[in-house]
C-alpha cells in the first residue's frame, strides 16, 4: 500500500484544488440557494493560492504540507469556510508532529482533530447542517477502520465514503448554524456546501493515497 508521505500529502493538496476547481459550480450553486453563492469562490480561490506555495517548494513534512495549507486558506478563503478550514488543517498538522509517514491510527487521530478544531471554533453539533456533519461521520470510520486493522489508505477510503454519506444526509436537515439558519425551514431540501466541500477534500486525500 502506499506509504503517506510527505509527497502524499502534496499530492492531496494539488489533487484537492483540481477538484475543488472542477466542483467550483456545483458549490457556488448549493450556496445559492442556502447562502451567499460564494463558497465555490472562496475555495477555488484558497486552494489555488496552496497551488503556488506548493510551486514555491515542498515542506519536508506531511504535517509542513498541511501547515501551510492552514495558513493559506486562513489569509485567502474569508467567510466562515477560512477560518474553519484553517483551523482544521491546523489541528490536523499538529496532530501528526514530526512523522515522515502517516500510520493508520496517525489517519485517524488527524481527522479527528480536524473534525474536534471546526467543532470548537463553530460550535456547531451533528444535525446543525454544516460541514460537522461529514467530518464526524469520517472521523468516526476512520477509527473504526484503524482499529479493525486497515491500511493508512484503507482508512481514508473509509473516511471519504462516510463524509459522502453525510454530506447526503444534510439535505433534509434545517440548517442551525451560519449564513443557511437564516432561512429556518427553506434551508431544507438542499445538501450543505461546507459538508459537500468537505467530502471533495477527503475523497482527494483517498485517491492521492490510491
Ligand atoms: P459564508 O457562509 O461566510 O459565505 P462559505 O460559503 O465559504 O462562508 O462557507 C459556508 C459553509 O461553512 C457552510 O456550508 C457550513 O458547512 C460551514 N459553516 C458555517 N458556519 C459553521 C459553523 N458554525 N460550524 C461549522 N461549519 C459552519
Ligand atoms: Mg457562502
Ligand atoms: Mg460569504
Amino acid at each position: 500500500a502506499t506509504t503517506l508521505d510527505t509527497a502524499w500529502a502534496v499530492r492531496w493538496m494539488r489533487d484537492t484544488a483540481q477538484v475543488v476547481s472542477e466542483n467550483r459550480a456545483l458549490l457556488i450553486d448549493l450556496d445559492r440557494a442556502i447562502g451567499d453563492a460564494d463558497h465555490g469562490e472562496n475555495l477555488d480561490r484558497g486552494f489555488g493560492a496552496v497551488l503556488s506555495k506548493l510551486d514555491d517548494g515542498t515542506p519536508e513534512t506531511p504535517a509542513a504540507v498541511l501547515k501551510l495549507v492552514a495558513m493559506t486558506l486562513m489569509s485567502t478563503v474569508g467567510g466562515a469556510a477560512g477560518p474553519l478550514y484553517g483551523t482544521a488543517f491546523l489541528r490536523a498538522a499538529t496532530s501528526l508532529g514530526d512523522a515522515t509517514a502517516v500510520e493508520p491510527s496517525g489517519v485517524a487521530g488527524m481527522i479527528a482533530a480536524a473534525r474536534d478544531g471546526i467543532v470548537a471554533r463553530g460550535k456547531a453539533e451533528v444535525g446543525d447542517k454544516t460541514m460537522v456533519d461529514a467530518w464526524t461521520p469520517a472521523a468516526e470510520a476512520a477509527q473504526t477502520a484503524a482499529l479493525a486493522g486497515a491500511t493508512a489508505p484503507e482508512v481514508l477510503a473509509a473516511a471519504a465514503n462516510a463524509a459522502h454519506a453525510g454530506a447526503v444526509a444534510t439535505e433534509p436537515l434545517i440548517a442551525r448554524k451560519g449564513r443557511a439558519s437564516y432561512l429556518g425551514e427553506r434551508s431544507a431540501g438542499h445538501q450543505d456546501p461546507g459538508a459537500v466541500s468537505t467530502a471533495l477534500i477527503l475523497q482527494a486525500a483517498a485517491e492521492a493515497a490510491g
